[in-house]
């Protein structure tokens, strides 16, 4: 065993560093911070883009400028950052077997949390049929693209997706010389809400919605694209790429390939409402949790599970069997999806955070031990986040469930 620290936090992105510095700030000496990319910031590094930083430092920063100072916020707080350093698994009990330019070498620690993020769904997990040619990319990819080399590497392409991250690729498209042909969402509606989703229409960009590709075509590049329209009808488009954006998944593999496993819905880990799983000793927080959230609110939630982990620490103490959260179809994902008795006085999460897996109306409640203790009835959308405060008799009750009923 080549190192013991009190903490390793994997990942460098806005909930590992808030993390790693939350707990310096609270006397905890031995914060090892690791990421496999050789500078901290994760997924804002490559963003050229704003907003990142209101709520956490106070102003705007661009999303290069937002990676540096938390690089800086690491640094002034005396977290040991490696970077460079990938985590190849998890070996339990607190040791992790990590791959660098050294080598492969175990670590260990009293505590790890993780916070290796979400990542965009690619092409082949999206099951799209055609010929296989070059200009099919993510977000993620075009943006460090962009950012790190300059490159745009299309001129018209087709952008798939409505979220957040389907606007911001449509202004890197706009503002670094592509001009997209049309954008694509397989859902019925826009999944950014408004005023986001009248962007491509005021950009002056085609939006459909209930539309589907059915074929994409090109022998070394992309040249066109066959899709199915709302009404039926199937159109082609001449274009020069094609950007699949959103269709968030956590980065989870490292706890897949674990005996902690992910959970069905969130397919992230299971955590407790001060960010712990099922294993004591094993943490997360960050968009690892469920995919997706802004950068601000990942940062605020590594801030709050730092926060817990170092009360954690001086606590001591075993933490009991927790209560896990059920759910409902249609209600997709809870976070936390685990409660426990002996939680801290102040949880790290005070709100249960839901999603459902599409479009519905009807009523959403909260039932502790068989008692409705919270319930809403309205439109619920798909990919938006549903707040639920925790009520405090949740944490000591034996059965904690959320029911839908739709309505017409
Ligand atoms: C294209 C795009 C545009 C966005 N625009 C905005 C915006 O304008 N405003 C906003 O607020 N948010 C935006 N976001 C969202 C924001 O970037 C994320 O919410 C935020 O970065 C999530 O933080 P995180 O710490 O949970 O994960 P990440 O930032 O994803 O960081 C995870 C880190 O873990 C590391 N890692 C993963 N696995 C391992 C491993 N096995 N070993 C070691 N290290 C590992 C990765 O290298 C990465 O550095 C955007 C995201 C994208 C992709």
């Amino acid at each position: 065993m080549s190192a013991m620290a009190d903490v390793i936090v994997v990942g460098g992105g806005p909930a590992g560093v808030a993390a790693a510095v939350e707990l310096r700030r609270r006397g905890v000496p031995g914060v090892v911070l690791l990421d496999r990319e050789a500078e901290l910031g994760g997924a804002t590094r490559h963003c050229r883009h704003s907003p990142f930083g209101m709520r956490e430092f106070g102003r705007i920063y661009l999303g290069a400028a937002y990676g540096r100072r938390l690089t800086a916020e690491a640094a002034r707080a005396g977290v040991e950052v490696r970077t460079g350093h990938s985590v190849v698994r998890l070996d339990g009990d607190g040791r992790l077997t990590v791959a660098s330019p050294r080598g492969v070498e175990q670590l260990a620690a009293r505590r790890v949390l993780i916070a290796t993020g979400a990542r965009e769904t690619p092409r082949a997990a999206r099951l799209l049929s055609g010929d296989r040619p070059v200009g099919v990319l993510t977000t993620g990819t075009l943006q460090a693209y962009v950012a790190f080399h300059r490159l745009m590497p299309f001129r018209r392409p087709v952008i798939v997706g409505s979220e957040l991250v389907s606007l911001s690729a449509l202004l890197t498209c706009l503002t670094h010389g592509a001009r997209p042909v049309a954008m694509l969402e397989p859902a019925a509606h826009a999944l950014a809400g408004a005023p986001f989703c009248w962007f491509p229409t005021l950009a002056g960009v085609p939006f459909h919605r209930g539309a589907q590709i059915l074929d994409i075509r090109g022998r070394a590049r992309v040249e066109e694209i066959a899709f199915r329209r709302a009404d039926g009808g199937e159109e082609r488009l001449a274009c020069d790429g094609v950007l699949l954006t959103g269709r968030f998944t956590p980065e989870a593999a490292l706890l897949r390939e674990s005996p902690l496993g992910v959970d069905a819905g969130s397919a992230g880990p299971a955590i407790d409402q001060d960010g712990r799983t099922a294993d004591p000793f094993l943490f997360a927080s960050g968009n690892v949790l469920r995919a997706v959230e802004t950068g601000g609110w990942a940062f605020r939630e590594g801030r709050a599970v730092g926060r817990a982990l170092a009360e954690d620490l001086s606590r001591g103490g075993a933490a009991g069997e927790p209560v896990r959260v059920d759910v409902e179809a249609p209600v997709k994902l809870v976070v936390p999806g685990l409660l426990r008795r002996q939680g801290h006085a102040a949880p790290a999460f005070r709100d249960f955070q839901l999603r459902v897996t599409a479009r519905v109306r009807g009523r959403l409640s909260l039932e502790i031990d068989g008692r409705e203790a919270w319930a809403a009835e309205r439109v619920f959308m798909p990919e938006r986040r549903i707040l639920v405060p925790i009520p405090p008799g949740a944490f000591a009750a034996e059965s904690v469930r959320f029911r839908f009923r739709e309505q017409p």
